[in-house]
């Protein structure tokens, strides 16, 4: 990895703006990874991060898997991300949301904003009040657009059932155990779509009263979400957020797969080894991962409609199952095999 700047997780990034508006009290990072492929796209994150360091890795880390990302989902774009540092009380104004809006405008159209952790279809409305480089808008119709998680969740959901495939040989999840970490909106949707297949349930989330109407919606089980890596389980689904796989974490799972839509889940580079090392097959995140940015990016490149974003997500698996292939051939781990593919495409191979 290239740090010229002296950060860890300073990947050569060709840009990073540090956004302040003291009249709404808005403070945002823009990090622009790649426009080596397109305008750098990527959601914008709301959270309360423990300091202005955390904020930082989380752009860097997150705008780099979205050059991957896009690159290895073959869209037309680049790589971005932005966060906004909530306050302890996670106060989001329509001034401040709007107040980023005119940020991201003033980039041009280089950065391309959508939905990512705590930021709402609604939100994506008042940044279009601002600016049109925005997707993540509702659609009437039949047209593509609005929330990108349902999307984000059928590509999981069909990359777990490739994974069973491959390390179970099964061809559905029926009577099959899944963990999810999260009842967000990439975990319900992967939950709803398992619980249609058969599939037995554990969720775990932070907050309990998500975990719990998660669960009762789909018949599933709420599980302390300091256990739920550890289950004995045929897939351990991450959906909430990153570097949650460790030496630590990994030394205990239990589970034979790990395929989920969190980003950035390896904590290190040696974490993919460790999996690797146990035997244990991993689903690259970002490739997992990439069904809303599929939408997102034929909402707003205007190149196709529902149909083209099925068949999109649905050439995920395909994707995959070349990572697992060539990781079987190279004895690299998957994750590895995933990078070199993507900096391959981004023209940093
Ligand atoms: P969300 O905010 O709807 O849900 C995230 C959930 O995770 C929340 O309910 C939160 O309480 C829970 N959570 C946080 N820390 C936790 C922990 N330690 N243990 C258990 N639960 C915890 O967000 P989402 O849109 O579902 O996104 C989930 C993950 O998927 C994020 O990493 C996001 O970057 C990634 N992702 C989302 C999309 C998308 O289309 N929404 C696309 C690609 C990747």
């Amino acid at each position: 990895m290239n740090t010229p700047w002296g950060y860890p997780d300073f990947d050569a990034h060709e840009a990073l703006h540090f956004v302040t508006d003291e009249a709404t009290g808005l403070r945002a990072i823009i990090a622009m990874h790649s426009t080596h492929l397109g305008p750098a796209a990527g959601g914008t994150r709301f959270w309360h991060y423990a300091d202005d360091a955390d904020a930082l890795t989380d752009a860097l880390r997150l705008s780099r898997g979205m050059s991957y990302k896009n690159a290895m989902a073959g869209l037309p774009l680049g790589g971005g991300k932005a966060v906004i540092l909530a306050d302890g009380n996670r106060t989001k104004t329509d001034a401040m949301v709007a107040a980023f809006g005119k940020a991201i405008d003033r980039l041009g159209g280089n950065y391309v904003t959508a939905e990512d952790v705590g930021m709402s279809v609604k939100d994506m409305m008042t940044i279009a009040g601002q600016t049109k480089y925005v997707a993540g808008l509702p659609v009437e119709g039949g047209a593509v657009g609005g929330d990108p998680g349902p999307h984000t969740s059928l590509g999981v959901f069909l990359g777990i059932k490739a994974a069973v495939k491959r390390a179970l040989g099964k061809d559905s999840l029926s009577g099959l155990h899944l963990a999810l970490q999260g009842a967000g909106s990439v975990a319900g949707g992967v939950a709803r779509h398992a619980a249609a297949e058969g599939a037995r349930l554990s969720i775990a989330d932070v907050d309990a009263t998500r975990a719990a109407a998660l669960a009762a919606e789909t018949g599933g089980t709420v599980v302390d979400p300091t256990d739920i890596l550890g289950l004995e389980a045929d897939v351990v689904s991450p959906c909430a957020l990153g570097a949650i796989l460790t030496e630590e974490t990994i030394a205990a799972l239990k589970a034979p797969i790990v395929a989920g839509g969190a980003n950035n889940q390896l904590k290190t580079q040696e974490d993919g080894r460790r999996l690797q090392a146990r035997g244990i097959l991993y689903a690259p995140d970002y490739v997992i991962n990439a069904g809303g940015i599929i939408n997102v990016s034929t909402e707003y490149v205007r190149d196709g409609g529902p149909e083209l974003v099925r068949q999109r997500i649905e050439a995920i698996p395909a994707r995959l199952e070349n990572i697992w292939a060539e990781s079987a051939a190279s004895g690299r781990d998957p994750a590895a095999v995933a990078d070199a593919m993507a900096q391959q495409l981004i023209g940093r191979g």
